[in-house]
C-alpha cells in the first residue's frame, strides 16, 4: 500500500514524499480514508504509531477543498500538552507546504494578546491546549461555531490531567454538525462516554502500540542499589555505545541534581522539566537536537510526544509509578524504524512498579545486573578521559553525600512538587473513578511545575499564526 492509494491530493503527495515517507503506517492507511469521507473516528493508537499524519493528511485536504480562509476558526485540533500542540503545528507546516491554509497555535506560556491578534485574522487550523482556549473562551474573545472538524488528541492523557470537563465544553460550542476524531491510546469508561455522546456513528480503528509490538526497542532492568544509582549511570553511560540518550526521573529535583552530577563527571549533558521556563527548554531542546548535548534528563513531561529523532538509549533512572509513563518514556528511542535501548533501574521498592510495566506490556523484561565502573573502563567516554580515579572518587563521595541530601530534601519537596503523581499513587480508586473525580473542575491541576500545561518542550512556535503555502 502506497500513500497513492489512499486518496490524497497530488499536493499532499508530493509533501509526504518530500518528507521522506512511501509506506502509510497501519494507522494511517486505516484512517485516511474514512477521514476523507467525513466519517467520525476512534482511533487506538498512541504517539510513535504516525497518528498525527493520519488526521493531519485529510484535514488538510478537506480543508483545501472547503470554502477560503474564514472569520471564524473552520477546525479545532486539542492536545493535551504544549509540546505535542507544537508538534502538530510542525506537522501542518511539513505536510500543507503546498496548500494555501492558515493556523493559530493557542497554548499556555505565550502572550495572549498575540494568540488574539492571530485569531483575528482568521484561521482555518486551530491547535490548542483546552486550558488556554477556555481562557479564551470565557473572555469572549474567540467563537467557534464555524468549527466543522475537531480532533481530540491523547484523550486518555487528557482524563488523566482532569482535562475532560473542559472538552465536553468545547464539543457544545462546535457547531453539531461536525466530523469528529478522536484519538486514545486506551479507552477507559469516561473516553468511552465523551465518545458516545460526541461522535456520531464512529468507525472503530485499533493498531498495536508502538512499544508492545515494535521489538525495535531492546528493553532491560537493571538491578540497583537505590544509592549508587548515579554510578551504574555513569557505568551504563561508558559502556553502552550512547550516542544521545534521554534519562528520565521522577522528580524535578532529581532531574536538577543528576544534570549537575553528570557534568562534574564530563558529561554533556542537559535537563528539562517543568520548571525551567520555557525559552531555556526551548535553548535546551535545540542543543540535544543539534547535538551540542548529548544527553538530556528529564522529567515526563518531556516524555509525551517527544520527537527527536536518533536517540538511541532512554534510561529510566527512576522506575516510573505509571505503566502508561513507562511506554511513553522507551517510545523516545527507537522512532521511525530505527533501533534504541531502554534501561531501566530497579530498586526493591519498584518491584510492584515494574509488575505492572511487565502487565502493560505484556512481556518479562529481561533482568540483569548493575555493570560495574571496572566493567565500564575500557570505553571510558572522551569527556572522562584524563580524570583521576581520585578526582573520581572524591566526586563519587561528593555525590553519596549530596544523595542523602538530595533524599531529604525530596521528603521535603514532593507533596508540593509532585503532587499529581503522588495523588495517582495514594489513590487506589480505579482509573474511570479517578476521573470521575477529576470531573470537578476545581480538581484541574494548575497549570504550574509539571502540570498539563506547562509541559512543552518542543521547538518555538515563533509564528503563531501563518499561512503555509510551498
Ligand atoms: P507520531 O505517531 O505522529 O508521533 O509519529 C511518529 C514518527 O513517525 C514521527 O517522527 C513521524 O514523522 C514518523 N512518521 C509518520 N508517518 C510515517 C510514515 N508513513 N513512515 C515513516 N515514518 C512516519
Amino acid at each position: 500500500m502506497t500513500f497513492a492509494d489512499l486518496g490524497l491530493s497530488d499536493e499532499l503527495l508530493k509533501a509526504v514524499n518530500e518528507a521522506g515517507y512511501d509506506t502509510p503506517t497501519p494507522i494511517q492507511a486505516q484512517a485516511i480514508p474514512p477521514v476523507l469521507m467525513m466519517k467520525d473516528i476512534i482511533g487506538i493508537a498512541q504517539t510513535g504509531t504516525g497518528k498525527t499524519a493520519s488526521f493531519v493528511l485529510p484535514m488538510i485536504d478537506i480543508l483545501a477543498h472547503g470554502r477560503a480562509r474564514a472569520l471564524m476558526p473552520r477546525s479545532l485540533i486539542l492536545e493535551p500538552t504544549r509540546e505535542l500542540a507544537a508538534q502538530v503545528a510542525e506537522n501542518f507546516e511539513k505536510y500543507g507546504k503546498y496548500h494555501k491554509l492558515s493556523m493559530a497555535l493557542l497554548i499556555g506560556g505565550v502572550q495572549m494578546g498575540d494568540q488574539v491578534r492571530a485569531l483575528e485574522k482568521g484561521v482555518d487550523v486551530l491547535i490548542a491546549t483546552p486550558g488556554r482556549l477556555m481562557d479564551l473562551f470565557q473572555r469572549g474573545k474567540i467563537l467557534l461555531n464555524g468549527c466543522s472538524m475537531l480532533v481530540i488528541d491523547e484523550a486518555d492523557r487528557m482524563l488523566d490531567m482532569g482535562f475532560i470537563p473542559d472538552i465536553e465544553e468545547i464539543c457544545t460550542k462546535l457547531p453539531a454538525q461536525r466530523q469528529t476524531l478522536l484519538f486514545s491510546a486506551t479507552m477507559p469508561a469516561p473516553i468511552k462516554k465523551l465518545a458516545d455522546r460526541f461522535l456520531s456513528n464512529p468507525k472503530s480503528i485499533e493498531v498495536a502500540r508502538p512499544a508492545t509490538a515494535s521489538t525495535n526497542i531492546t528493553q532491560r532492568l537493571v538491578k540497583v542499589d537505590s544509592r549508587k544509582k548515579r554510578d551504574a549511570l555513569r557505568a551504563m553511560l561508558k559502556a553502552e555505545e550512547v550516542q544521545s540518550a534521554v534519562i528520565f526521573c521522577n522528580r524535578k529535583t532529581t532531574v536538577r541534581e543528576l544534570n549537575k552530577s553528570l557534568q562534574s563527571h564530563g558529561f554533556k549533558s542537559g535537563e528539562i522539566h517543568g520548571d525551567i521556563d520555557q525559552s531555556a527548554r526551548i535553548a535546551e531542546l535545540e542543543r540535544f537536537r543539534a547535538g551540542t548535548v548529548s544527553i538530556l534528563v528529564a522529567s515526563d513531561v518531556a516524555a509525551r510526544g517527544l520527537d527527536i529523532k536518533g536517540v538511541s538509549h532512554v534510561f529510566n533512572f527512576d522506575a516510573p509509578w505509571h505503566p502508561d509513563d513507562y511506554v511513553h518514556r522507551i517510545g523516545r528511542t527507537g522512532r521511525a524504524g530505527a533501533s534504541g535501548v531502554a534501561i531501566t533501574f530497579v530498586t526493591p521498592e519498584d518491584a510492584e512498579a515494574i509488575d505492572n510495566i511487565q502487565k502493560l506490556i505484556g512481556q518479562k523484561i529481561e533482568m540483569i545486573d548493575a555493570p560495574t565502573a571496572a566493567a565500564a573502563a575500557p570505553t571510558s567516554a572522551p569527556a572522562e578521559e584524563g580524570r583521576s580515579d581520585r578526582g573520581r572518587r572524591r566526586d563519587s563521595r561528593k555525590d553519596d553525600r549530596a544523595g542523602e541530601r538530595n533524599r531529604e530534601e525530596r521528603a521535603r519537596d514532593e507533596p508540593v512538587r509532585d503532587e499529581r503523581k503522588q495523588d495517582e499513587r495514594k489513590r487506589d480508586e480505579p482509573r474511570a473513578a479517578r476521573a470521575e473525580n477529576n470531573g470537578a473542575r476545581a480538581r484541574r491541576p494548575e497549570p504550574v511545575g509539571d502540570g498539563p500545561d506547562e509541559g512543552w518542550n518542543g521547538p518555538v512556535p515563533e509564528f503563531l499564526s501563518f499561512g503555509f503555502q510551498g
